[in-house]
């Protein structure tokens, strides 16, 4: 098996899904007989960060193409620059990280090469006739398991906290330059500008304990539950994206596959169904409290303690319960 992962950057620096794409596509390889793994890194001005990867990952090779045309993100620029490495190394998967730029591009380079697209893949698993791949639809209602079948190379994208990034296993890798003449790899857009959205955002990765609020909590005016059991237990507070969407709190709270992804000691997941999108963003929490009054709530299958009851009942007693034994 010959596995490629287009790396994501981002003036000069890795995105964090990047990692977690090298560490799928490793898996992919041990999965498949241990084939070759070799990356592709695209952008203007990367040598500096090519070098860091070649150096930090174990990989058969870092395929770099490094060109003012690739500087600003473009679909046509990448498409272009992919399309002839592609076509002409013929891999058996190329993996990406499931990110807004791919999503961008990846079907249209599909397309152009004849080849599948599986996206947003969350797990695989080998079974008598092969790989059974996993990934969510309907929003996420459903988990599909789909099996590649026939020739080809195949496009792959890896879902948001899938893999976790530190298990890409580190080594070294030869720096190469990608095939393709990307002289002719030219922009299909004029970048006019970029807006950050959001500014300064709040860091919620290095929260050790984390209160999250679902759309169980009922409105703004009753987070006040969320912000007492916070303030008991020095906890940051987070959301799932319906608590975002109706404003009970800002956008940088929102955990999950369009939030960020969390690996606390402690997360407290209060009246959140528990929908793939939202716990892609969290599963990696070494201990989860799920609070819901529905107990078939799909969020208890990945909880170490399930509390089944009304979360304004809840709370205000474990509030109470935490006040009283830092009192002691
Ligand atoms: C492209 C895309 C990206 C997305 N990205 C994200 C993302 O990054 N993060 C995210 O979270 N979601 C995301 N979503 C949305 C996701 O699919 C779910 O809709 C969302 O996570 C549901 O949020 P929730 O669990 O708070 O609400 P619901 O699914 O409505 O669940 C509310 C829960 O609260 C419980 N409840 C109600 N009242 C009480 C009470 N009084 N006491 C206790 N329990 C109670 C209910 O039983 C229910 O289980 C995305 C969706 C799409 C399509």
């Amino acid at each position: 098996m010959k596995i490629w992962i287009v790396l994501e950057q981002k003036d000069g620096e890795l995105h964090r899904m990047s990692r977690e794409a090298i560490a799928a596509a490793q898996g992919l390889a041990a999965a498949t007989g241990g084939g070759s793994v070799d990356a592709v890194l695209l952008g203007g001005g990367i040598a500096t960060l090519a070098e860091k990867v070649a150096g930090g990952y174990a990989l058969g090779s870092v395929r770099v193409a490094d060109h003012p045309n690739l500087a600003a993100y473009t679909p046509g620029g990448y498409v272009a620059a992919l399309s002839a490495a592609i076509a002409a190394a013929a891999p058996d998967w190329v993996v990406f990280p499931h990110t807004y730029q791919s999503v961008d591009y990846m079907a249209r380079l599909a397309q152009g090469l004849g080849a599948g697209l599986l996206p947003e893949v969350t797990a695989f698993e080998e079974d008598a006739q092969g790989l059974l791949f996993s990934r969510p639809v309907l929003g996420g209602k459903l988990v599909a398991k789909v099996r590649v079948r026939g020739e080809g190379t195949m496009l792959l994208s890896v879902q948001s906290g899938a893999w976790a990034a530190e298990s890409a296993q580190a080594g070294s890798g030869e720096l190469v330059t990608l095939d393709g003449d990307l002289a002719a790899a030219k922009p299909d857009r004029e970048i006019l500008g970029v807006e950050e959205v959001g500014g300064e955002q709040v860091d919620l990765t290095k929260a050790e304990v984390i209160v999250a609020a679902g759309r169980g909590v009922g409105g703004a005016d009753k987070m006040g539950v969320i912000e007492d059991l916070a303030a008991a237990l020095g906890a940051e507070i987070a959301a799932s994206r319906p608590v975002i969407d109706n404003g009970w709190l800002p956008r940088d709270r929102q955990i999950g596959s369009s939030g960020q992804t969390v690996a606390p000691k402690l997360y407290i997941a209060a009246g959140i169904s528990g929908a793939i999108q939202h716990t892609v963003g969290m599963k990696g929490s070494a201990v989860v409290v799920a609070i819901n009054k529905d107990p078939g709530a799909p969020i208890f299958s990945l909880s170490n303690y399930g509390i089944v009851g009304d979360l304004h009942e809840v709370l205000p007693a474990l509030t109470k319960a935490i006040r009283r034994a830092k009192e002691l």
